[in-house]
């Protein structure tokens, strides 16, 4: 054979019409996007553990299987399929949760290794969900290798499909050029080599680091380039209004923090410059980032521009809009609500293309083609990782089409990203920090718990907040049971509640409801006509409802750090104390759960995130949506300033990009994700 990246996976032998349709649906369609396609993990069947040595953690056995059955639970409506592993020394119970079909994969009497956790649950020692092969076939593998690639599945496509393809290509790696100049030892064959066919975790290891390099590398110089480009954009120049902003900040019930005023002086500072902006307010849950916004929105329409404010949720954007109405109406500035839910929407567009409004908060459909400014001069995006790139870049196209000037962009968030990351990797970004909250703020008290102890422990202390005129948020992983998981929906919650307080007002509340739906159930919580929201994660972002001080999460292992935090601060919004109950059904709570337990700071849990990453995992694909690393991980600060430094040298001459044309794909892909501009 005779490849290259560009090519189709049809161009490789023993890859027919049937394959190839598979592999283009799960988004496989060039060599290269194969090369890629790396293993989820490794089977290392060199070393198995007698059953008698079993230490709790991830094992790998080899045994035979008896025993097998299946039931079905009807709490949770799983099914349940059990089984006994045996070899010489002991035998081990085994438990596939929703995989019926375990019941009649294995042959008596024949030997298989089973790969998975070996762990406590309710009360007794398991396997639980292993991975199994069988032993003949592992021990006749290619070479007596018996570290195997374990390829993650799509759709008909299982792991062994994919060794297949790449045992025929093993001979072939030698083709592959290097996507970046020679700046690191080590070729990208090598590493792809490495990552297809290791032999041991060492091999893994370096194919990793290779190829996380290179990925750091692409997005590094990515946000260089932006900058760049940012530069050559130009913008409105706002006047920095002083008198309006005094007059504005003196209207307010309350006085600015510290970090308040600076940052509404970095974005005045910035809005007066002919480049846009380009700035991320960071800032912990109730820190007060909306009326850092409103102070920027102000002085826009005093220079009479427009200002579209993005919220990802309905509402997050009619909350937004009210609270920006009550401080900004009595100053002459007309605000507007524009969302799906929206009465009256083209009479709306109309004022807003003839510039009679000055703010318009909204949601996606501000971004709909017809929706036109007359001229927009900033843009906020409130919680950035939520909106897609696609997105985002529309708004600006939009401006930039119409006036050949790109909006000033300020984004939001309360998911701050690590110190460490800052500089290295959002080199284009400005940021301004909010550190600290306002005056009078009691930390949330947070507590793992089971719920074995929730007829002792919790509902005797969601009762005294009930008492008190006080509500409670509800959250659960899922809207209906079933699935794959073990967690319990918000229906079932909140039936169960309602049995449990019979005499209080509960709903339930997801991602699935009509937004007219949502909002009027949001609304009759925030009047405290609801007492219990039972919810999904719909809350999770800038949701404000002070007299809603107790917080209870199901099944809280199942949520990364950041986004529990993000949970948590929708509790111990005004003046009152307030608690956040984690429940979690492990014996040893998650490392996740104690720094939730131990500290309220949003700083120091994002650092705590970074550190309990481990390699390959990703940093925010959930909190910063653009950045989906494959192979990176971000805690790796060696290697983010070795690539740093080196994709900085090589923005310094970016006429050079021509000679790397693979590399530039790949850079766009970042451009567009790192900024708007
Ligand atoms: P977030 O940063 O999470 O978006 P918000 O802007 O929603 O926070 O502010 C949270 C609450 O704190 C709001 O009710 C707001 O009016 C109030 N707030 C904002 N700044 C201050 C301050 N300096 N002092 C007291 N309360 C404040
Ligand atoms: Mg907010």
């Amino acid at each position: 054979m005779s490849l290259k990246l560009t090519d189709s996976v049809a161009a490789i032998k023993g890859i027919g019409p049937k394959t190839e349709k598979i592999l283009n649906k799960a988004g496989i369609c060039t060599v290269r996007d194969l090369l890629y396609y790396l293993p989820r993990t490794y089977e290392n069947f060199t070393t198995t553990t007698k059953l008698s040595d079993l230490r709790p953690g991830k094992v790998v056995i080899r045994g035979q299987i008896s025993d097998l059955h299946t039931s079905r639970t009807h709490r949770r409506n799983l099914t349940i399929t059990e089984g006994i592993i045996r070899d010489n020394t002991d035998a081990v119970r085994v438990v596939w949760f929703n995989q019926p079909y375990r019941a009649k994969q294995f042959i008596e009497g024949k030997d298989y290794y089973f790969t998975g956790n070996y762990d406590l649950s309710r009360g007794r020692y398991q396997l639980t969900s292993p991975r199994a092969e069988l032993a003949a076939d592992v021990d006749k593998l290619a070479g007596g290798n018996k570290f195997q690639p374990v390829y993650p599945v799509r759709g008909s496509f299982k792991s062994e499909g994919f060794r297949k393809i790449f045992e025929t290509l093993r001979s072939e790696f030698a083709f592959i050029p290097d996507l970046l100049p020679k700046i690191k030892p080590g070729t990208r064959a090598d590493a792809l080599f490495k990552a297809h066919f290791a032999e041991s975790d060492a091999d893994v290891k370096a194919a990793r680091s290779y190829l996380a390099y290179e990925e750091l590398f692409e997005l590094i110089l990515a946000s260089q380039l932006n900058k760049q480009e940012n530069q050559k954009l130009r913008a409105e120049q706002i006047p920095f209004v002083a008198n309006d902003i005094k007059r504005a900040v003196s209207s307010l019930k309350f006085n600015l923090t510290n970090a308040q005023r600076l940052a509404t002086f970095e974005i005045l500072k910035d809005l007066e410059k002919s480049t846009p902006m380009n700035r991320l307010l960071q800032g912990d849950v109730g820190s007060g980032k909306t009326v850092v916004a409103a102070l920027a929105a102000l002085s826009v329409a005093k220079a009479g521009q427009q200002t579209a404010l993005l919220a990802p949720t309905a509402i997050l954007a009619s909350q937004h809009a009210e609270s920006l109405a009550e401080l900004l109406t009595p100053l002459g500035i007309n605000v507007a609500l524009l969302t799906g839910a929206t009465k009256r929407k083209s009479s709306l567009k109309k004022h807003i293309k003839d510039g009679d409004v000055d703010l318009v908060v909204g949601t996606h459909a501000l971004l709909t083609d017809d929706t036109e400014f007359k001229n927009l001069a900033l843009t906020i995006i409130d919680e950035q990782h939520r909106f897609g790139v696609n997105q985002r870049q529309k708004l600006l196209e939009k401006t930039v089409a119409r006036t050949g000037l790109a909006p000033h962009l300020l984004m939001m968030t309360a998911t701050p990203i690590p110190r460490s990351l800052q500089l290295a990797i959002f080199g284009d970004l400005d940021i301004s920090t909010l550190n600290e909250l306002p005056k009078g703020r009691q930390p949330v008290t947070t507590k793992v718990i089971k719920e074995i102890n929730f007829t002792d422990d919790l509902y005797p202390k969601v009762r005294a907040y009930l008492a008190k005129g006080q509500q409670v948020y509800w959250i659960c992983k899922k809207i209906e049971e079933g699935g794959p998981s073990e967690a319990v929906s918000v229906k079932k919650q909140a039936e169960k509640l309602q049995k449990i307080f019979p005499k209080e007002k509960i709903a339930f509340l997801h991602g699935r409801m009509k937004p007219e739906e949502k909002d009027q159930i949001m609304q009759r919580f925030a009047e405290n006509k609801i007492h219990i929201l039972v919810s999904t994660t719909v809350v999770e972002v800038g949701v404000n409802v002070p007299n809603a001080n107790i917080m209870v999460i199901m099944d809280a292992e199942n949520y990364g750090l950041a986004q529990l935090h993000q949970l948590r601060g929708r509790v111990g919004r005004g003046q009152s104390a307030a608690e956040c109950y984690l429940v979690s059904s492990a014996d040893q709570p998650s490392r996740r759960l104690k720094e939730l337990e131990k500290s309220t700071d949003g700083f120091y849990l994002a650092e705590a995130d970074l550190k309990l990453r481990g390699p390959g995992e990703i940093y925010g694909s959930l909190q910063h949506g653009a950045m989906n690393l494959q192979f990176a991980s971000l805690s790796d600060t060696h290697l983010i300033a070795a690539a740093s430094k080196a994709a900085k040298a090589f923005a310094k001459t970016p006429d050079q990009l021509k000679d790397y044309p693979e590399l530039m794909t790949c850079i766009k892909r970042y451009q567009q994700l790192t900024t708007l501009n």
